[in-house]
């Protein structure tokens, strides 16, 4: 009886392994379909100037409307995007909207505004024509390169090849800012911060959530900041959702903040509304 019903769990497990594994190559090919279609689209969040509560800085982040499932989150549909090799031409799209953005956000009068985006590493594997494609297109717009910016995560540092230091090193030499995103998780190793040129330490959410309640996390922030200004860096604390936090943070020194606290994500026109109505 227990072999039978061993055998009746693996089947019933299997089952729903393979269910998964069919939804999963579901959405894959949906995902083909989804861009051609107009299902995808680039919402952006504010990042603060906590010093001033100035808007300096958005973050360009995916949205995907399935016509039968609703939003999907970019953390479920961007790793479908890397296995069939979609990637590239979506992050391609979402560096196109994001500088048409920009463009629109230095049209109100914001002169130095920048729209960060999120680069996958196999956006830099197998293509070195991504940074001349990219630096094309805004100079094609009149655009200065440090209107666009780029988030890298410490997976990407993690494969050292020599095409991805060239290729980081050409958007730092035109003068394009590269963040290093959601710092302190995964494999943080602080050696990536001397080995590439970055320019701004994005503390990862996890960190800022507890400042106002765990002292060991404040502790963290306010040393992550001291260090990221020692290496001639700044800092965008993530996540950021009370008055509490972004008080500790300004008392750490912390350059930037981005969260719910100031604004979700929202659509290219609500950000142009937004700083119109902050500049009157
Ligand atoms: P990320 O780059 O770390 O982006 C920040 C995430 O935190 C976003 O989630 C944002 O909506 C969320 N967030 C912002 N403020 C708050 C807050 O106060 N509280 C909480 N709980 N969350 C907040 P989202 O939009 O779901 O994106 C998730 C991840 O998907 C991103 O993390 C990024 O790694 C990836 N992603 C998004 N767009 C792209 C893209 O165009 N290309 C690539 N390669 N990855 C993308
Ligand atoms: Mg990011
Ligand atoms: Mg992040
Ligand atoms: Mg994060």
């Amino acid at each position: 009886a227990a072999k039978g019903a061993g055998r009746n769990r693996f089947s019933r497990f299997s089952l729903a392994l393979l269910d998964a594994m069919q939804q999963r190559i579901g959405l894959s090919n949906d995902l083909r379909d989804a861009l051609r279609e107009g299902q995808l689209a680039v919402h952006y969040q504010p990042i603060v100037e906590l010093a001033t509560g100035r808007v300096r800085k958005a973050e360009a982040l995916l949205r995907w409307q399935h016509p039968g499932r609703g939003a999907v989150p970019p953390s479920h549909f961007v790793p479908l995007a890397e296995a069939n090799g979609m990637i590239v031409e979506i992050g391609d799209w979402v560096l196109r909207c994001a500088a048409d953005q920009v463009r629109r956000v230095m049209a109100l009068g914001c002169s130095a505004f920048q729209i960060a985006v999120n680069v996958s590493p196999l956006q830099f594997r197998n293509d070195v024509g991504l940074c001349k494609r990219w630096l094309a297109y805004l100079a094609a717009l009149g655009l200065p390169t440090c209107s666009v910016g780029i988030e890298i995560t410490e997976g990407l540092l993690l494969d050292v090849s020599a095409e991805l230091t060239e290729t980081l090193r050409r958007f730092s030499a035109a003068g394009m800012q590269i963040s290093l995103d959601d710092f302190g998780t995964g494999y943080s190793s602080l050696a990536y911060l001397t080995r590439f040129e970055l320019d701004v330490l994005k503390i990862d959410r996890s960190f800022v959530h507890r400042i106002d309640s765990h002292a060991p996390d404040l502790a963290l922030c306010e040393a992550i900041v001291a260090m990221a200004h020692k290496l001639g860096m700044t800092v965008v604390a993530e996540g950021v959702e009370t008055a509490r936090q972004r008080e500790l943070l300004v008392a750490a020194g912390c350059d930037y903040g981005q969260g719910y606290l100031f604004a979700p994500p929202m659509t290219g026109p609500e950000l142009e509304a937004g700083l119109r109505r902050a500049s009157h």
